[in-house]
């Protein structure tokens, strides 16, 4: 099996789904290794989850979309975050606190790289970053 596609998504459940059977689910049922990342849940209010799935491509698609049908609205965190090109001073703070590597210095040019496909929306360059070059556009809790 393919277990090259790698991608980190956020999740919004909907009040009173409980997400665990729903994300074990993608275990079971669609052959996906799943590491959440970061997890609000709350039986009776909207819940939030940060996911890293790996797996297949068509898996992952019939992973999410069965999700999809039960409700969850499911977001690629790379769409989540961006930086602001003309903000970032390369000054390379950030990349201490990145554990994923989104944010990392180009040994060539010292400039500071961000892959956003690597972002888990962990938000510590939003806390840290000088000039506010960093956005993570997520819902309640996200941030915390
Ligand atoms: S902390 Fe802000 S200004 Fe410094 S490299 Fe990171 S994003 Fe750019
Ligand atoms: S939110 Fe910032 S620090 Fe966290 S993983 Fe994404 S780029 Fe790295």
């Amino acid at each position: 099996m393919d277990k090259t596609y790698r991608k980190i998504i956020y999740l919004a459940f909907p009040p009173g789904r409980s997400s665990q059977p729903l994300v074990c689910n993608l275990a079971r049922n669609y052959d996906l290794t799943f590491n959440i990342l970061k997890a609000q849940i709350n039986p009776r209010q909207e819940g939030f989850m940060t996911l890293e799935i790996s797996g297949s491509e068509e898996s992952f698609r019939q992973g999410t979309d069965y999700l999809k049908e039960q409700g969850v609205r499911v977001t690629p965190v790379a769409q989540k975050i961006s930086r602001d090109e003309d903000s970032c001073m390369h000054c390379g703070l950030c990349t201490s606190l990145c554990t994923t590597g989104a944010l990392c210095v180009d040994k060539g040019s010292r400039r500071v790289l961000f892959d956003a496909e690597r972002c888990s929306a962990c938000g510590m360059c939003v806390k840290v970053c000088p000039v506010k070059a960093m956005d993570v556009d997520l819902e309640n809790g996200i941030l915390q």
